[in-house]
C-alpha cells in the first residue's frame, strides 16, 4: 500500500538517494525531502552534488562530504562513526542508483555488518531504463557491468554470457560500441539487441537489430553521448 507517513530521516540511519540520470524532472520529491533533512551527504563528488541540489532548489544544512574509490578506506570508518553516533547519512552518485557501477557497496556491507539501518529512496537507473524500453525480454535479465578496455578481456566477457539463458544489460562508451558490437556479433552470433543512448535527455533514443547490423550502425555513425547495450 502507499504510505506517505514513513519516516523522512531516521536517526543513524545510511539512506541510499537515487538522482536523475539526465533529465531533473525524475528527482523525485522524497529524494529532496531525504537530502534537506540529511546532517552528511556522501557523494561522488560534492561540485556535482552541489549543483544537483541547486538546480532542484533543495536546501540543506548537511555535511557534504566526497565518498569514492580513492578516499572511500579512509572515510567508511569515519562515516560508520557518525552513523554510530546517530547522525542520518545518505549516499547519492553523480547520477542515477548508489552502487550500482558507482561507489557503496562496501559501506551498505559494512553497516549490515554492524547492524546499522540502511534504507533506499528508489529512483532512475539506466539499467531498468533501457532494459524496460529496448523490446527485449525482460523476465531474466543479467546487469554485466562495463565492457573492459582491452580486447581479450572483453572477448572473455562476451564468451562468459554465451550459454547463458536471459537478456544481458551492459554498460559501453560511445568510442567503444562499434567494436564490441562486432566482437559480440563474432561471438554470439546474430542475436537481436538495442543501443540505449541519452536515456531522459534530449537526444535519446533506442536503435534496434542484430549485434551485426548495429555494429554496422554504429561505425557508420559514430555515436555520441552515454550509452546501455541490452
Ligand atoms: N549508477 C548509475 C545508474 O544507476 O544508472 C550508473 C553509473 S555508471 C558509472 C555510468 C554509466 O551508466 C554510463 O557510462 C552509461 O553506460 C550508463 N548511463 C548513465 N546514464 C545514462 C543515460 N542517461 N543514458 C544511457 N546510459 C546511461
Amino acid at each position: 500500500p502507499l504510505a506517505s507517513s514513513c519516516p523522512v530521516m531516521t536517526p543513524g540511519t545510511l539512506t541510499l538517494v537515487a538522482t536523475p540520470i539526465g533529465n531533473l524532472g525524475d528527482f523525485s520529491p522524497r529524494a529532496a525531502e531525504v537530502l534537506s533533512s540529511a546532517e552528511i551527504i556522501a557523494c561522488e563528488d560534492t561540485r556535482v552534488t552541489r549543483k544537483l541540489l541547486n538546480l532542484t532548489g533543495t536546501t540543506t544544512s548537511a555535511r557534504i562530504v566526497a565518498y569514492h574509490d580513492h578516499n572511500g578506506a579512509a572515510m567508511r570508518p569515519w562515516l560508520l562513526d557518525q552513523l554510530a553516533t546517530g547522525k542520518s547519512v545518505v549516499l547519492v552518485s553523480d547520477a542515477g542508483t548508489p552502487l550500482i557501477s558507482d561507489p557503496g557497496y562496501k559501506l551498505v556491507a559494512a553497516c549490515r555488518e554492524q547492524d546499522i539501518m540502511v534504507l533506499s529512496v528508489p529512483g532512475p537507473s539506466a539499467i531498468l531504463a533501457a532494459l524496460a524500453i529496448s523490446g527485449l525480454p525482460t523476465d531474466r535479465f543479467m546487469f554485466a557491468g562495463f565492457l573492459a578496455g582491452s580486447s581479450k578481456a572483453r572477448r572473455d566477457q562476451i564468451s562468459e554470457i554465451e550459454g547463458l539463458r536471459a537478456t544481458t544489460i551492459w554498460f559501453e562508451t560511445p568510442f567503444r560500441i562499434a567494436t564490441s558490437l562486432a566482437e559480440m556479433s563474432k561471438i554470439l552470433g546474430p542475436r537481436p539487441a538495442a543501443v540505449a543512448r541519452e536515456l531522459t535527455k534530449l537526444h535519446e533514443e533506442v536503435r534496434c537489430g542484430t549485434l551485426g547490423e548495429l555494429a554496422e550502425e554504429m561505425k557508420a555513425k559514430k555515436p555520441k553521448g552515454e550509452i546501455v547495450l541490452v
